[in-house]
């Protein structure tokens, strides 16, 4: 329950600056479409920014999970890298 995250919005601006993408912690570079994911993480207000095809990965990641259960982006990031996907 404490690890519960909730979406409340997904948006996809063109970076106004250089961003660190949150899932693989690689550069957005200025002028890039990216996601921005807003909602409650552990009970903050909190803003991600990831690259559009690492979000991808995060929806492709959820949805091979049980509905109701949290993930984190490291767990995204190691799922990748695994080539489980
Ligand atoms: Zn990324």
């Amino acid at each position: 329950m404490s690890h519960e995250t909730l979406t409340l919005s997904t948006t996809e601006p063109v970076a106004r600056k250089d961003y660190t993408c949150e899932v693989c912690n690689g550069a957005i570079r200025r002028g890039v479409r990216h996601v921005v994911c807003t909602g409650i993480y552990e009970g903050d207000f909190h803003s991600s920014r990831l690259h559009s095809n690492c979000h991808q990965d995060c929806l492709d990641y959820a949805s091979h999970m049980d509905y109701g259960e949290s993930y984190t982006f490291e767990a995204v990031r190691e799922w990748v890298q695994d080539g489980s996907r």
